[in-house]
């Protein structure tokens, strides 16, 4: 058994891996600078299998145990700094071209915006960040890992998502186009025509779309479709498209996970790409929480060979081993400062006047019952949109915009527990919510986020048992990519959607050749998709280790 007896304490508890670092390195296939001493038995430099990997197990944390000179090696081909879906997925296309790969992360455990944690009560496993993952099930890159081996499983809730109207009517949108047709009525034919037909197109679209800006086209007839409906405004695509208020509500939820006012050109594009996620590959939980899929990927990516230290936060690029190529999974203000004068001024001050947007309010609840929605699809969705008519949330996305914190703000609602029972003690529930609030807030807003709630679910208060609260500048704490509380990783207009952080022919590349970004602030920008990272490594393949 490797890995029990560091005296660095460690790390990840693996059966039948190497004995030590030392043999490591001497199985290695690229032989790396040898380990400085023998030092015994370090899990850190240990190959795992697929069935030997515990997950949930944890890494080597820095921050407990200051680090030691041989907890690194002296160089790996490359490094990733952080360790989000994207910093995790750079670093398993890189390692699965054969180089050798360190990833630091600041926090304790790896995962960024996919950690989980008992916020709340005993026993009650909250999702810290993302909870419901549409990009992940359509990435072309989570596709391509078999983190099921690694103890990932997806659920998927009865319902994808329900929105319900302050009447007690309500729109839904089941995986099936035809259902979910249905259930609009007189707007289902609409339905069938637009989204339906994109949905049928749903692997060729997200194959274009998750990247950089795709020219020329892969799927042109696709993207042709797509960019039909894409480059119109939310508000008035749905008005143009659907007769009632439910259709144009359902299709408004999803468009404000663009984080713009819906009245601006193009916010049409985020609300189709996720009502056609939707019917492609279905919004699914982890099973266990978010959590489990940072651990599966990080978890496969030992067994390439990669390596990972936490509690180590990157302030400068003099720290770091030697290495070929660095990936940063950071704000592009952080990759300015920490690469410093290895960028020009010029590039520098372009990453500084990157823009970013509105902020989350995040509330996580241990719950006595589950939320007693006035709907009944409510009760079934995996998430609810809180937010009312078409013209409701666009005045509460435009009013966040100006600074203005909503009487009612546009809430998303996660109820991982209806579908997951490990979520929270038996007969128990927990409740994931956050609300769309002006940038770097400060105002107090759970009880607005809790009201608003309450108007579609009387007695939702009365089953709080336990609340946790993340402000916008909690946020920024937790995760320093999240800046003034932008969940997004910088504004998704037209200026910045495929040029982030700026516009360049490759946006991964910056001027020093060693240098690459691959977060949120890439195309195609937030979620759970490891895109920006797969996209970065491969341009770091291209540019630096393409003669190998
Ligand atoms: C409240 C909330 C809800 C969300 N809900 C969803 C959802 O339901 N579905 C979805 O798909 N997406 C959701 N997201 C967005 C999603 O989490 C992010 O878009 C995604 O995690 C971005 O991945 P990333 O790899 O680019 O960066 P991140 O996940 O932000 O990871 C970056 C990592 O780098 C580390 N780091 C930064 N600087 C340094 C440094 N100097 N040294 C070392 N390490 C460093 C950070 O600690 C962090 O761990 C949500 C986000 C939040 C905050």
């Amino acid at each position: 058994m490797c890995g029990s007896a560091s005296p660095a304490g460690i790390v990840r508890e693996v059966e039948g891996a190497w004995p030590c670092g030392w043999c490591h390195r001497l199985r290695a296939r690229r032989s790396r600078p040898t380990c400085r001493v023998l030092t015994g038995c370090f899990a850190a430099f240990a190959r795992p299998s697929a069935d030997s990997v515990r997950p949930g197990a944890f890494f080597y944390d820095a921050a407990a145990h200051p680090r030691p000179w041989w907890a690194v090696a002296e160089s790996y081909d490359a490094i990733i700094i952080g360790s989000g879906p994207n910093g995790l997925a750079a670093a398993i296309t890189l390692a699965r071209a054969n180089l050798s790969v360190l990833v630091i992360e600041a926090r304790p455990t790896i995962g960024g915006g996919t950690r989980s944690a008992e916020l709340t009560l005993p026993g009650y496993v909250h999702d810290v960040c993302s909870a419901i993952h549409p990009l992940a099930s359509s990435s072309p890159f989570f596709r391509s890992v078999p983190l099921e081996s690694f103890g990932l499983e997806w659920i998927h809730p009865e319902i994808a998502l329900a929105h319900p109207l302050a009447d007690g009517r309500v729109a839904v949108m089941h995986r099936s186009v035809e259902e979910t047709a249905a259930g609009l009525g007189v707007d289902g034919p609409a339905y069938r025509r637009t989204i339906g037909a994109l949905a049928e197109r749903g692997e060729a679209l997200f194959d274009d779309l998750l990247g950089p800006l795709p020219f020329p086209p892969r799927h042109p007839a696709a993207m042709a479709r797509f960019g039909r409906y894409a480059w119109h405004s939310a508000a008035g695509w749905a008005r143009g498209t659907f007769r009632t208020e439910e259709a144009r509500a359902l299709f408004a939820g999803n468009a404000a996970h663009g984080w713009l006012p819906l009245e601006n050109l193009l916010t049409a594009a985020v609300g189709i790409m996720l009502h056609v996620s939707g019917h492609h590959a279905g919004w699914p939980v982890a099973k266990g929480g978010s959590q489990m899929i940072a651990d599966a990927m990080g978890a496969y990516l030992c067994t390439l060979g990669g390596e990972i230290r936490t509690g180590w936060e990157v302030a400068s690029l003099a720290e770091l081993p030697k290495t070929r190529a660095i990936l940063f999974d950071t704000s592009p203000q952080a990759l300015a400062a920490i690469a410093g004068d290895r960028l020009p001024d010029s590039y520098r001050r372009r990453l500084h006047k990157y823009r970013h947007g509105p902020a989350a309010y995040k509330l996580d609840l241990a719950l006595s019952n589950p939320i007693p929605w006035r709907a009944s699809a409510c009760r079934r969705a995996g998430t609810v949109h809180v937010g009312g008519t078409l013209e409701e949330i666009t005045a509460a996305e435009a009013a966040i915009w100006r600074g203005h914190l909503p009487a009612r703000p546009f809430i998303l609602v996660g109820q991982q527990s209806l579908c997951d029972p490990t979520r929270a003690p038996a007969g128990r529930h927990t409740a994931w919510l956050y609300a769309h609030v002006p940038a770097a807030s400060t105002e107090d807003a759970a009880a607005v986020v809790l009201d608003h709630v309450e108007l579609h679910a009387p007695g939702f208060r009365d089953a709080i048992l336990a609340t946790h609260v993340m402000r916008p500048l909690d946020l920024q704490t937790y995760n320093p990519n999240y800046i003034g509380g932008d969940i997004i990783g910088g504004v998704q207009d037209w200026r910045q959607m495929f040029t982030r952080p700026v516009a360049r022919l490759n946006p991964y590349t910056t001027p020093a050749r060693d240098l690459f970004l691959c977060s949120a602030a890439t195309p195609p920008g937030a979620g759970v998709h490891g895109m920006g990272g797969w996209h970065a490594a491969q341009a770091a393949l291209d540019t630096v280790f393409g003669g190998d």
